[in-house]
């Protein structure tokens, strides 16, 4: 059992003593554990580093202060510690799974990585390969930048993360992708997605801070941008009603940007302990005794079921009101156009691709790495470049 912060871990957390360990055989570092020197190395790469100017929802040109990728994935390692740390979980591993859970998208967010997936699709009816078929997806692409796309280390391809933080990154996966990945690396990170059975505990919490994050500040954000106000969450959101309610009956009166923030920070801190609460409960029923139980029970990190319905009620209105607002379509749309154009000029000119490990991939694999590595105002520079045209002043 290892120790942590002066909190024992619990006998179903990761301990890194007992990692299923790296690809590549390193000496263990002297002084961090497996999972602490994960989190350094993803925190230190290159594309963490280009998540600052990766779009959340909102284009990174749009404001200063709507959330990028960067702060997205710092919140959602917050979440994810503080849950980690009262259920005795590993907080290094779920910081380490936090941090980089992300770093696959592309720009623009899912516009970014629905127009690039039919892209490379598109490639599949030309002769097809392995690749063309694949498709892009951005939890598979996090997969590849941590296993191959980051260059630092003079031994080996990207960044040599253990088995535990490599799966938690791969947290979805269709499942051509899966066994196409488990023929590469049999009972590897893909095989639950094949063979079923669920991840560590540490890689469900940072699934579900995933979530919470992204709720709680796309509300704040998209009330922040004029698209959707404090009223309309009231009369269509029930759990937001709820912690508006909660907050004006504490502070009378409390308005604007006040009750927005007092109201998500209601709804932040229910969700946490609601977590905590359930998954507390359904460990103490499932009683696993170690990780190789944990991958065997069902799910076991968890909200309620009243606020798993309170929580997609919200996500549902957050895609229509939000997601689906006729603004952020239109720019969603034009940042579709950006990554076609881009995709198909390095398609047709490849001389015009970085030289790096050119051989190992094929083209259109090469294209979308490139193209989904690029941030929002690099992709907007160098369409101009290529295209001569601005779709986006
Ligand atoms: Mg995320």
């Amino acid at each position: 059992m290892g120790e942590l912060s002066g909190t024992v871990l619990a006998p179903y957390a990761c301990d890194p003593a007992r990692s299923r360990g790296r690809r590549q055989l390193e000496p263990e570092a002297p002084t961090r554990t497996a999972y602490q020197r994960d989190r350094d190395r993803v925190l230190h790469s290159t594309a963490f580093r280009r998540l600052v100017f990766k779009t959340q929802v909102f284009l990174n040109h749009e404001g200063d202060l709507f959330r990028t990728r960067l702060t997205h994935s710092l919140e959602v390692a917050q979440l994810a510690r503080s849950m980690a740390r009262t259920l005795r979980l590993n907080e290094d591993l779920v910081e380490a799974i936090a941090l980089a859970h992300d770093l696959g998208h592309t720009p623009f967010g899912h516009a970014g990585q629905d127009a690039l997936n039919e892209c490379v699709r598109s490639q599949a009816s030309a002769g097809s390969t392995e690749d063309e078929v694949q498709g892009f997806e951005h939890n598979l692409q996090s997969l590849r930048v941590v296993d191959s796309l980051e260059e630092r280390y003079p031994a080996f391809d990207g960044l040599n993360l253990s088995f535990e933080t490599r799966e938690g990154i791969l947290k979805h996966c269709s499942s051509n992708n899966a066994r196409r990945l488990e023929a590469r690396e049999p009972g590897g990170v893909a095989h639950r997605f094949v063979a079923g059975g669920s991840p560590t505990l540490e890689a469900q919490l940072c699934n579900l801070a995933d979530e919470i994050a992204y709720n709680a500040h796309d509300i704040d954000d998209g009330v922040r941008s004029g698209l959707i106000t404090l009223d309309q969450l009231h009369d269509e959101v029930p759990l937001f009603r709820r912690y508006m309610g909660l907050a004006l009956s504490t502070h009378p009166g409390l308005k604007g940007r006040r009750l927005l923030f007092e109201a998500i920070r209601l709804m932040l801190s229910a969700q946490v302990y609601d977590v905590i609460d359930q998954t507390q409960y359904r460990l103490t029923a499932a009683a696993p005794e170690g990780v190789a139980e944990v991958r065997a029970c069902g799910a076991l990190v968890g909200f309620s079921e009243d606020m798993r319905s309170g929580s997609n009620e919200l996500k549902r209105f957050l895609r229509a009101a939000l997601y689906h607002h006729p603004q952020v379509q239109d720019t969603t749309d034009r940042a579709r156009l950006v990554v076609k154009d881009l995709f198909h000029h390095y398609l047709q000119h490849p001389y015009d691709l970085p030289d790096d490990h050119a051989g190992k991939r094929s083209l259109t694999r090469r294209v979308a790495d490139h193209v989904a590595g690029m941030t929002d105002r690099f992709a907007l520079k160098d369409h101009v470049r290529i295209t001569g045209h601005t779709l986006f002043a």
